[in-house]
């Protein structure tokens, strides 16, 4: 099991080618679970910690989003022991995780590493969801509008099919019909996923801290300062002077993970600022209620917008996908501009009338965590050889957070049949 110190020796606890456009285009300071909203798993179909792990080892994970959670819950219930460190908590506001919702959806244009995550993870999602007193997942239907046929679209529906992911192609005047929602002006068809929709963002998270920690994990409130180099990593720092050692040390720090390793990931992950908007609908207009219509994508080129319904009476969310200025996610602006509330509001004119005019209910600045290629960088560290780097979601990897969480596991615990060269550290460059 991980120990924790203060760095002056007196004892405190023990403690544990893808680019997102282009594919659619208890210690001191300590995070106790009664600390977290009242989501409570199932208890018959609680994961417990599997004791029966031949040889448990100690991790220390770094970073409580989707990526740091999933990994420190995979590799604490198949027996292992994990320690979580986050500087503000998980799920926490600045992180890239935090916030309400997040589609999950399986159509990437054809590309098979990212359809079969997705699909693999949805399963995970669901399984947490039906352990859950609240929705994780809500079923609510994921539709892609297009402007033109493109092989890309036609591949991706044939390889769905051969997974047995449920996916239908709707023409234009069957759009119409069944979401009247939309303006279509210059839309040709749809690619529609029955089975995708909306992941709560942030009560996911609590959810699988909640787990992790019934299981014997450990959640730690700290900032790990910047390892120094070496070929192994024997202890993490924090600022408040505690120590924390194991045999192996993850890093899913998000946007932040240039800054922990500015010589290694320096710019090969680049910060964007990204604006979010809810909308309310008319009082009495059910019609942009999850209940009636799916997650959307307007898959447009340069400018693909995206949004949701509105979901537990958060209102209707939407955002432009394009990447926004280079961001610091210590010291960004986190409320939006005036401009981009604007240009929302003149697309809603087009594609959503009615809600053109309607109050903004609600506003986020998130950031983006840009990796050259669009592709996650997962990989060992390549000078530190107990050392691993997760990051890059670029924009779409919370849907992957429970494939992702396999994935790193398998890669820490050497059991992983074949890395996927996209993720290599190699295949990140700097930009
Ligand atoms: C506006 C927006 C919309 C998005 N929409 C979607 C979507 O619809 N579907 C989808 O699949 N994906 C979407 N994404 C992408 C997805 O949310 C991210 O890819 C994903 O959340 C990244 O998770 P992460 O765990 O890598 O990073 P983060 O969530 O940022 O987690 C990193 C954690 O590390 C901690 N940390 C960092 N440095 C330190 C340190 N030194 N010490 C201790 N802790 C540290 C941070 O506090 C943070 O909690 C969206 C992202 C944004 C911003």
């Amino acid at each position: 099991m991980p120990n924790a110190g203060k760095s002056n020796n007196s004892v405190t606890e023990t403690l544990g080618t893808v680019h997102r456009r282009n594919v659619l285009g208890g210690i001191a300071g300590g995070l106790v679970a009664s600390a977290l909203p009242q989501l409570h798993t199932t208890a018959s179909a609680s994961p417990a910690r599997h004791d029966m792990t031949p040889n448990p080892r100690d991790f220390i994970v770094v970073g409580g989003g989707v990526f740091g959670m999933w990994t420190a819950w995979t590799l604490q219930t198949s027996g292992h022991s994990v320690t979580l460190i986050d500087q503000w908590g998980v799920g926490n506001n600045l992180s890239s995780s935090g916030g309400e919702t997040r589609l999950i959806r399986t159509e990437y244009l054809g590309n098979r590493l990212y359809t079969g995550l997705a699909w693999e993870s949805l399963a995970k999602w669901k399984a947490l969801s039906d352990r859950s007193s609240l929705p994780i997942f809500h079923e609510a239907g994921a539709l892609y509008l297009y402007r033109h046929e493109a092989a890309n679209i036609t591949e991706s529906l044939h390889l769905q099919a051969q997974m047995g992911i449920p996916t239908q192609r709707i023409e234009l005047n069957d759009l119409v019909e069944k979401f009247p929602q939309f303006g279509y002006d210059d839309i040709q068809f749809g690619i529609y996923q029955p089975t995708m929709g909306a992941l709560m963002a942030r009560r996911s998270l609590h959810l699988l801290e909640r787990e992790f920690l019934a299981a014997g994990g450990q959640v730690v409130q700290a900032k790990v300062l910047a390892p120094k180099s070496g070929a192994s990593l024997d202890t993490v720092r924090t600022s408040d002077g505690q120590s924390f050692s194991a045999d192996s040390y993850i890093f899913a720090c998000g946007p932040w993970l240039p800054k922990v390793f500015p010589d290694v990931v320096g710019d090969r992950i680049k910060a964007t600022r990204q604006e979010v908007f809810f909308f309310q609908p008319e009082h009495g207009v059910d019609m942009f209620d999850v209940s009636r219509m799916p997650a959307w994508v307007d898959a447009h080129e340069d400018d693909l917008h995206y949004g949701f319904p509105s979901i537990e009476n958060r209102g209707f969310k939407i955002a432009l996908d394009k990447h926004g200025v280079p961001a610091d996610p210590d010291t960004m602006y986190r409320q939006v501009s005036r401009s981009g509330e604007d240009a929302v509001r003149a697309y809603l004119r087009v594609r959503f009338p009615a809600l053109a005019d309607r109050p903004l209910s609600e506003s986020r600045v998130c950031q983006y965590e840009n990796s050259a290629s669009g592709n996650f960088l997962i990989d060992r560290h390549p000078e530190m050889e107990n050392v691993i780097l997760v990051g890059g979601g670029t924009g779409h990897g919370f849907k992957h957070g429970p494939a992702v969480g396999r994935y790193v596991s398998e890669l820490a615990l050497n059991t992983l049949e074949a890395p996927e060269p996209v993720f290599g550290y190699d295949q990140h460059a700097v930009y």
